[in-house]
């Protein structure tokens, strides 16, 4: 990467390399935006950024991904606008930074990533950490502080208006740990999943145009939600606060009920899989991953034909414990629990099968908890 780099910049001195995983949500899904609880692990997929210091007052960004280079003037990266482009990701998190009191300083940077974008395995997120990273070159921040600054330059100034989740678990991911995180306290907890389980993610390789608009959407009744369940239980501030009854006494209408209905079972199936866990209790887990995929279908309404042919073709496998979607919907991955054995079965069977149905090949990635953002030693 830093043979790259020369090539790129002409110059590798100085050079630092700073890297962020992206993420695969186990269960909890919708959840983060509504105050909820969370199970992602950190995957060995990460972005990685080398940066040095530039000398002409420039700040460069080159994307292998999107094979382009940008330019600004450092000193103007506190008035940028949104542009609609990739570069919004960095360059939110560089203003933010900014008017945190860490000034832009001028320096090239080399993004490189093996998280697939737009997959749901949060390659965005990946990359704000990691930039952030970059931009701070080893200035001290606290790493709770670090995630809440890159989610608001998504939502900010990417416009994505997106939970703390995945820039949560880019820093404060573990080996061989998912990290349990409440939303509304912002604490974690690592949890040591059981052996003689793996989880695989499938990448249906489409990602439909409804994306971004229906997650707006969701976003939107889920306060539409919460405004009337305040009206009849004092204290209700987010769905994360109203237990089943409550919302069975209160018969939401339709759609605002079932997203209702969709975010407080869920939260319940997060608390539910981390002790089904604690006691290796697999075929609990298992049941509890395809109740959330009928709920993110049924009632949420995120979920598409490919990502249902992918759960439904993974649960008739042999060795398959259960299967849902992961990640916003609309296309993305999905997250399937088996036995490790069962891997080149799997692989084969769904690859076939999907292949057949759609025309495409799904790629697939082994979900390895792995260790959140950081330096990378240059030797
Ligand atoms: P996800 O986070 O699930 O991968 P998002 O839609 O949230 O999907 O983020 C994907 C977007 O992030 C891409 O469209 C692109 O703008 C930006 N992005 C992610 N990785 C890179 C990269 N390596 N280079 C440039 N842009 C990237
Ligand atoms: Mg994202």
């Amino acid at each position: 990467m830093i043979d790259s780099f020369r090539t790129l910049f002409g110059s590798a001195d100085g050079v630092r390399v700073f890297r962020a995983p992206g993420r695969v949500n186990l269960i909890g899904e919708h959840t983060d935006y509504n105050m909820g609880f969370v199970l992602p692990v950190a995957l060995q997929l990460a972005t990685t950024i080398a940066a040095a210091p530039a000398r002409d007052g420039k700040l460069r960004i080159y994307s292998e991904h999107q094979r382009e280079m940008r330019e600004w003037n450092a000193a103007e990266i506190g008035c940028l606008e949104r542009a609609g482009h990739w570069s919004d990701y960095p360059i939110g998190v560089a203003r933010e930074l900014a008017r945190a009191g860490y000034a832009t300083r001028p320096a090239n940077l080399l993004i490189r990533s093996s998280v697939p974008e737009g997959s749901g395995l949060s390659s965005s997120a990946a990359l704000e950490v990691s930039a952030a990273l970059a931009f701070l070159r080893g200035r001290a921040m606290d790493p709770l502080d670090l995630a809440r600054l890159c989610q608001r330059a998504e939502v900010t100034f990417v416009g994505m208006p997106c939970g703390i989740m995945d820039q949560y678990v880019s820093i404060f991911g573990r080996a061989n740990s998912a990290v349990a995180i409440d939303c509304r306290s912002l604490e974690h907890r690592y949890v040591d999943l059981p052996s003689g389980i793996a989880f695989l993610a499938v990448n249906s390789m489409v990602k439909h145009a409804l994306a971004g608009s229906a997650y707006r959407k969701r976003v939107e009744e889920c306060a539409a939600a919460v405004e009337r369940l305040r009206q009849r239980f004092a204290g209700v501030e987010s769905l994360r606060d109203v237990t089943p009854q409550q919302l069975d006494a209160v018969e939401l209408p339709g759609v605002i009920g079932r997203r209702a209905r969709h975010v407080v079972t869920e939260n319940a199936r997060v608390e539910r899989f981390i002790e089904a866990s604690a006691s290796g209790d697999l075929a609990a887990m298992g049941k509890l991953l395809v109740e959330s995929h009928r709920s993110l279908r049924y009632d949420y309404e995120v979920s598409c034909a490919e990502l249902d042919f992918l759960v439904d073709a993974a649960l008739s496998v042999e060795g398959v414990y259960g299967s849902r979607m992961t990640g916003g919907g609309f296309g993305g991955c999905t997250v399937t629990m088996l036995s490790p054995t069962a891997i080149p079965r799997f692989r084969e069977e769904i690859a076939r099968a999907y292949q057949c149905e759609f025309h495409v090949a799904p790629a697939f990635y082994e979900c390895q908890p792995s260790a959140g953002a950081g330096e990378f030693p240059v030797a």
